[in-house]
């Protein structure tokens, strides 16, 4: 516990945007992933659209707090071998049988968490809990995007082990926060997803996929940049903080030829073809009759906000 604490301590002291696609962008395409829903849907969806913005990072938030939560972010492929994404077991029970459950949790189960929040989601549907609907909704998209970053798809998930320190937060965070006003994120309506556990390897596959170019073209233009032509120094909290300069961001994102770009589409259009198959495997209830949130839910995401604002974080019983 002791160690959980100065473990936390630390994670404060860092930006806020740890080791994910920064709140930044995870809000981002939790917002936009509402607007792929059929009519049927999208009603419901866009009343709630604030909760689901907004709570698009509570994963991330209780990482350090709630034991079990971490793993359920990434996948370290590489710790399986070189061919790990042909020849993994697509589902949990195999894969525990093949690798025990212990090595499972300790490099991440992103791909099968996916599969189990759209089971969930599906059951919350079909009781008309409009509490969990929003909440698995919320949380589901949070591992979708997760899903489609390619640094959370290895164990040198921070550059850590290249020598290329930051990269993770450059990657997810910096550029969209610098370019994403220009992507285009028109993605389309949400299609039906015949197999759910398949597709979320799918994600996987294509983060694993982009990973080299990640790491190749930050390499490359490390030793095409000057040192102080690299970095610059930005204000945030009243912090001066070293960040990757914007001529170094440019030029990576060019070389990178729209990869966040697509990664970030990717994720919106899954998001949204997840809620409208848990949906409509649920027998499509009718989402006008749903009751409003209900105030114990009001009550305990308050109450989740306070113990992460203290950074006073108990750890708890996850929900089943
Ligand atoms: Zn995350």
């Amino acid at each position: 516990m002791k160690g959980k604490l100065i473990l936390l301590a630390f994670t404060l002291l860092l930006p806020l945007n740890g080791y994910t696609w920064g709140f930044f962008a995870h809000q981002r395409i939790n917002r936009l992933a509402v607007f792929s829903l059929p009519p049927e849907m999208v009603r419901f969806y866009k009343k709630h659209i604030r909760y689901i913005t907004e709570n698009a990072v509570n994963p991330d938030k209780r990482r350090y707090a709630v034991e079990g939560e971490a793993p359920r972010h990434y996948i370290d492929l590489d710790v399986y071998g070189d061919s790990a994404l042909h020849k993994m077991p697509r589902f949990w029970p195999e894969a525990v049988e093949k690798y025990t459950e212990d090595t499972l949790m300790a490099y991440g189960i992103v791909p099968w968490h996916i599969n189990r929040m759209k089971y969930q989601l599906t059951q919350a549907f079909k009781e008309r809990d409009v509490d969990r609907i929003l909440r698995l909704s919320t949380e589901i998209g949070h591992y979708i995007a997760d899903a489609c970053v390619p640094l959370h798809t290895t164990q040198n998930y921070n550059g850590q082990l290249t020598g290329q320190h930051g990269i993770h937060a450059f990657w997810e965070t910096r550029l969209p926060e610098l370019f994403s006003d220009n992507y285009d994120f028109f993605v389309g309506q949400a299609t039906y997803i015949e197999q759910p556990q398949l597709r979320a390897w799918e994600l996987v596959a294509s983060a694993h996929t982009a990973l080299d170019s990640v790491l190749y073209f930050e390499r490359e233009l490390t030793q095409e940049f000057d040192e102080e032509k690299k970095y610059s120094f930005e204000v945030r909290n009243n912090l001066t903080t070293r960040v990757y300069s914007r001529a170094f961001s440019e030029a990576y994102s060019k070389r990178l030829n729209g990869q966040v770009e697509r990664q970030m589409r990717l994720a919106i259009h899954t998001i949204a073809s997840y809620w409208y198959t848990a949906w409509v495997d649920a027998g499509q209830p009718d989402l006008r009759r749903l009751a409003d949130l209900s105030a114990k839910e009001l009550q305990r995401l308050e109450m989740e906000k306070k113990e992460y604002e203290q950074g006073a974080h108990p750890a708890r019983e996850e929900d089943s």
